[in-house]
């Protein structure tokens, strides 16, 4: 990946954040006439720069198809979007809620305000390189926020043309760009932002967190980690075989969401790999120079899927490269990795240790649903979880009996693609969520408005001169 530098020194990233922090002071409630002129504008800026973005999507990629550009970058953009100017007027709305007893029937009033907190910085990963920064932008703009992106410097093309687009359509104080590597994103985490919203992997969250601390800036986590698939009894083979392969291949594997491994009872196994097989030979008939299937990022990935491949190899595990051409596994300037399926995998290798972010997918068989079940449990709370099979019984097992971010039954990566429901992970796949409604509350802060009675009588009880009458009035509060 070659691109123009755009690299901001320390004192322009300073300067953009004081401006947008001062604009953000001045106007401490944001009306909903400008939310929705701010809305407008993104609106107008992602369908004026659709093509653009998907272009230097796949140019930054090497070969990325523009109908996944456009379903899960572009359109889920606009779909927050859209579901912010719908709902906006409601979610502003202050809350009426009960002030405590006795305090309601001596007419206190209380409502809940969600006030903007400011400035919310936005850093992005590159698999999704505009939608992991616009699609929380849409919240925190929902939210009456200034908002700073930086998007990552791994698809350089498209945080430029991004950059572009943003700075055609908003003012600088209002929504910003900066562009850079990963020092931009520590001179940026350096700053007391009002939240900082952070995609990405685990080990550079960690180091967000730290720096966070000196300001004690509040923080949305957007992280990965392994999303398993358990392909119960009752399970439609050949369906779910094919939409387990179209997550896993979906960016040629590089999604948050993707499914990482498959478990699968025992019996069913071989079955199940030969529906894998076909299910991703009719998607794609051959993989080289094939425009719908993407290629690994940049040559760093590509040697890490290679390394995880030969540490699994090494250490026992059989391997199954699903090549439906024949065609030579490297072909000199082609981007892709074949898909394979992996089998007797154990822990000790590092496939089984960390993301896989490709197009791998270890396949583990099980002998009853409570040992996938207990596989999933003793390992970090996952962002996804998939289970496949039609069995009510079994699907509410597997849904009661593990927690992660998300859980689709018999499809992949719908409860991510949800304006009404939130996203988000848990434990090591992160924490807070956004999209919709759920995105406009963790970009707004909730403010108590308690409002007294002109009779006041609530602290009557409370205020010296104490008696005998207060002693026991308070006393008998004290119940079950
Ligand atoms: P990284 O953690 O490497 O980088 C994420 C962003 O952080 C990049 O913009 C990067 O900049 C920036 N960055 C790196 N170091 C620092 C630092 N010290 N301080 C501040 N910012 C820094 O993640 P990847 O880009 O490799 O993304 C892959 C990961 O993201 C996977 O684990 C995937 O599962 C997860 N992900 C999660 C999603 C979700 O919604 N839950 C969605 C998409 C991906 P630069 O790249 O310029 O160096």
């Amino acid at each position: 990946m070659t691109a123009p530098e755009r690299l901001l020194a320390t004192q322009d990233i300073a300067t953009l954040f004081d401006a947008q922090r001062a604009a953000s002071r001045t106007d401490q409630q944001v009306a909903l006439s400008i939310r929705l002129d701010r809305i407008e504008r993104a609106l107008a800026m992602m369908v004026a720069h659709c093509d653009r973005l998907c272009a230097v999507m796949s140019a930054d990629f090497g070969t990325r198809p523009k109908e996944q550009s456009l379903a899960i970058d572009i359109t889920a953009t606009i779909d927050s979007l859209k579901t912010a100017r719908r709902n906006l007027h409601k979610w502003m709305r202050p809350e009426r809620r009960a002030a405590n007893f006795p305090m309601g029937i001596l007419g206190v009033r209380a409502h809940v305000h969600h006030r903007p907190l400011g400035v919310v910085c936005i850093i992005g990963a590159w698999n999704f390189p505009v939608g992991t920064v616009t699609v929380p932008m849409a919240g925190a703009l929902a939210a009456g926020n200034r908002v700073l992106i930086k998007p990552s410097e791994m698809t350089p093309r498209t945080a430029a043309a991004l950059a572009d687009a943003v700075a055609e359509f908003f003012a600088q104080d209002e929504v910003a760009v900066v562009t850079g590597d990963a020092s931009v994103g520590r001179q940026l985490t350096s700053l007391p932002f009002d939240r900082i919203v952070f995609t990405g992997g685990a080990t550079t969250a960690r180091h967000i967190m730290r720096a966070a601390a000196e300001h004690l800036v509040p923080l949305t986590l957007e992280l990965g980690g392994k999303s398993p698939v358990i392909v119960g009894n009752r399970a439609d083979l050949p369906q779910a075989a094919r939409q387990i392969m179209f997550g896993k291949l979906l960016n040629a594997g590089q999604v948050c969401v993707g499914p990482d491994y498959v478990l699968v009872p025992k019996p069913l196994r071989e079955a199940l790999v030969s529906e894998l097989v076909a299910a991703t030979a009719r998607m794609f008939p051959r993989m080289h120079g094939n425009p719908d299937y993407t290629d690994i990022a940049t040559d760093a990935h590509r040697q890490h899927l290679r390394a995880l491949l030969a540490d699994a190899r090494d250490k026992g595990a059989r391997e199954l490269v699903i090549n439906p051409a024949n065609e030579p596994l490297e072909v000199p300037g082609s981007g892709k990795i074949l898909p394979r399926l992996l089998f007797d995998v154990d822990d000790d290798m590092a496939v089984m240790q960390q993301e896989i972010f490709g197009p791998i997918l270890p396949v583990l068989g099980y002998e009853r649903i409570d040992e996938a079940l207990d596989y999933v449990n003793a390992r970090p709370r996952p962002l996804a979880l998939y289970y496949f099979g039609h069995d009510a019984r079994e699907a509410k097992r597997v849904i009661d009996g593990t927690v992660s971010g998300g859980v689709t039954v018999n499809d992949v990566l719908l409860h991510a693609a949800q304006e009404q429901v939130p996203f988000g992970g848990v434990g090591a796949s992160g924490f807070g969520q956004y999209r919709g409604f759920d995105g406009f509350r963790e970009f707004s802060t909730p403010q108590a408005v308690l409002r007294q009675s002109r009779l006041n009588l609530v602290w009557g009880l409370l205020r010296p001169p104490y008696t005998p009458f207060k002693l026991r009035a308070l006393r008998a509060l004290v119940s079950r």
